[in-house]
């Protein structure tokens, strides 16, 4: 696999869905890969990143950066509230917000900071105790408080349980996401991003399919 052929597949997969072309974005997850790796794909042109920790994020992307122009990076694991403010400065977009105290944390640093990085709700679609996320029942309530807070909310994202079919996750997703009002869902990784797209993902977040096995 390579970035080429996942771009190719992403927009085979929109036009079978009947989607514009270019309507989904391809981010691709970078955590734990070889600088080279990366490198190879920042190469080829590719300028949307993933990483799913603070850490790790801080330590590879202001380099890049100074090399590559136009590089956007979105951070789509767990986010500490210690760590929200180092967050800002890293981050484009944040895709696991997760809790009301997160939340507010946010709204907070985003008064004090004056900007915000773009945000997507996590719902924790199959309800899985060790999996971070709003449950899918307060859903609605979260949203409606964050918007209350005027936190720039985009959409919403989710990551299925792995022994069960995705379909249903991301049919639940894409429902909660239209009847609050909500464009965007990040949903889809490597070994079902095509399905995502068919469901209405705008945003895939695909890693080992295009960078290989992680190694770090
Ligand atoms: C690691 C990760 C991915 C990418 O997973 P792949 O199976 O390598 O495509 C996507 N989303 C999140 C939240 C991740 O942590």
């Amino acid at each position: 696999m390579s970035l080429q052929d996942i771009v190719a597949r992403i927009r085979k997969a929109e036009a079978d869905a009947g989607r514009e072309p270019g309507s989904v974005r391809l981010v691709a997850i970078s955590k734990q890969q070889p600088n080279e790796r990366v490198e190879a794909v920042l190469k080829a042109g590719h300028r949307l990143f993933g990483e799913n920790r603070v850490q790790e994020a801080a330590g590879k992307w202001p380099a890049f950066r100074e090399r590559f122009e136009n590089v956007e990076v979105h951070l789509v694991g767990p986010l500490q509230t210690n760590k929200a403010r180092h967050a800002f400065g890293l981050f484009q977009t944040v895709h696991s917000v997760d809790r009301p105290k997160l939340a507010n944390t946010i709204a907070r640093l985003a008064q004090e900071e004056g900007h915000c990085p773009d945000l997507f709700i996590q719902v924790n679609t199959g309800e899985e105790p060790q999996k971070a996320g709003i449950l899918p029942a307060d859903a609605d309530s979260f949203v409606a408080e964050c918007k209350a807070m005027d936190l720039p909310v985009r959409g919403l994202m989710c990551i299925p349980p792995v022994e069960e079919e995705a379909s249903l996750h991301f049919a639940l997703l894409a429902k909660i996401a239209a009847r609050n009002g909500l464009a965007e869902l990040s949903m889809g990784m490597s070994s079902d991003f095509e399905k995502a797209i068919t469901f209405g993902a705008t945003h895939v977040r695909v890693g080992s399919a295009i960078f290989g096995e992680r190694t770090l």
